[in-house]
């Protein structure tokens, strides 16, 4: 207990932790990792948790892969990183070829970052630059309410109000705002826009069948596939931002599949290492690729010193080979309905739960909070993380994310500790 809270005023005392008010960071009982195992994180006092929200999204096989930690140990006999700029790496093309047979995108090619939030600012200024290179120039983006796309200016100005955009708003350039799918699940006014607002359109940026961050709203497959009919009818660009729902989050190995969706763009990030070293990717059509060929006026003005790492390629690498030698999606598959049928069971008909929403693995449950500043999301959330299931919360929504290759006994002692963190903030 002393070395656990010796560690937590050390790091209070000196590390600034994102989306966290540090004046009470060490008054809520943060864990302080120390090391790993499977699906376990294990704190400094040794005490071990349940790592349900996939240490933020990011984690799809649990942790310490044996077949991971290689990948990466192999790599470090031969180079750590190296500059993408003007110059290759032969792990990133092996990366890129393997990405190339799965992606839902015509003739495609990586360009390769760090975090999700570059892959989206990196996608916004390529539809900006094809036009540019086209000779009609548009500066007009078509984003969704609810919509969360990361926390850089360009990134966060796609993104809708919520997440410190208030405060932000100075700085964000204004785009066209189709209501969120909880209003409008059809996509018809983002449709209406797309089609009022052809020629002056640079491109339509969507997260394919879930908005994660703005509570795991959902819309049907088929909503996606007309907006992506749209989109061609009108010659608009479509982002697909892919950062939360790829590598087999939503039960596909991307949620465009689902939904019948080519998008021009593709934002990838959080599970393609799963979860072991950062980065991200922006995946062009091969048209959107060849409007930069030719005078050096048309290069791509942009790119991240360790785009295209090398260490995180050969992780990403290894990590889609086992996704398909494991079978992980029969898994998701499973795991999903069991989680759909428990949640039904156990959770769903409790008077403080307004909504439960699922696709796969990823899933909000909303509760009925008595009022706007009950904080319920987060005191479920300690409840949780009290019994050893590390939860953490979007406002009044609990999210649920475990690994991919949870297991059958994880995922009931994942509703079974919800369950009761839910009656305990709700009943007492
Ligand atoms: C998390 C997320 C991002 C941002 O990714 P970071 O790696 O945190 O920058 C972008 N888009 C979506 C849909 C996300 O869920």
């Amino acid at each position: 207990m002393t070395t656990s809270a010796s560690w937590v005023d050390r790091d209070a005392a000196v590390v600034w932790h994102g989306f966290t008010q540090m004046a009470t960071f060490a008054d809520n009982c943060p864990v302080i990792v120390d090391r790993a195992e499977g699906h376990y994180l294990i704190d400094v006092a040794g005490r071990r948790y349940l790592d349900a929200i996939s240490s933020l999204w990011v984690n799809t096989l649990g942790h310490r892969v044996a077949e991971l930690d290689q990948a990466i140990i192999d790599q470090l006999g031969r180079v750590a990183h190296s500059t993408m700029l003007g110059n290759g790496n032969a792990v990133v093309v092996e990366l890129a070829e393997a990405l190339s047979a799965v992606v839902p995108v015509a003739d495609p090619h990586f360009l390769f970052a760090a975090d999700g939030a570059a892959a989206v600012e990196q996608a916004v200024k390529m539809a900006f630059q094809y036009w540019v290179n086209r000779g009609t120039p548009r500066s007009t983006y078509l984003a969704f309410g609810q919509a969360y796309h990361g926390d850089t200016v360009g990134s966060l100005s796609v993104g809708a109000a919520g997440f410190g955009t208030d405060l932000f708003d100075p700085l964000r350039f204004p785009v066209l705002r189709a209501p969120g799918f909880t209003s409008d699940p059809d996509l018809d006014t983002a449709c209406a826009l797309i089609e009022a607002h052809q020629g002056e359109l640079a491109a339509v940026i969507v997260e394919p069948l879930v908005q994660g961050a703005g509570g795991m709203q959902t819309a049907p497959p088929s909503s996606f596939h007309r907006l992506g009919a749209a989109c061609r009818a009108n010659d608009v660009l479509l982002i697909a931002d892919e950062v939360a729902t790829g590598f087999g989050r939503t039960g596909s190995l991307f949620a465009c599949e689902q939904c019948d969706l080519w998008p021009d763009l593709l934002c990838l990030g959080k599970g393609i290492t799963g979860g072991y070293l950062p980065m991200s990717a922006t995946v062009a059509t091969g048209r959107v690729f060849d409007a930069f060929l030719g005078p050096p006026e048309r290069t791509f003005s942009h790119g991240h010193s360790y785009g295209g790492n090398a260490l995180a390629a050969a992780a990403a690498l290894r990590h889609l080979q086992l996704l398909a030698e494991w079978n992980v999606l029969d898994n998701v598959a499973a795991r999903a309905a069991q989680l759909a049928e428990l949640l039904d069971r156990q959770i769903a008909a409790d008077p403080a739960v307004a909504a439960i929403r699922q696709r796969g693995l990823m899933c909000g449950v909303e509760l009925a909070t008595p009022g706007a500043d009950s904080r319920w999301g987060s005191r479920v959330a300690q409840a949780c993380t009290r019994r050893g299931v590390l939860i953490r919360p979007l406002g009044d929504v609990v999210v649920v994310m475990p690994p991919l290759t949870i297991t059958d006994d994880e995922i009931r002692l994942i509703i079974d500790v919800l369950h009761e963190a839910i009656a305990e903030v709700s009943h007492r």
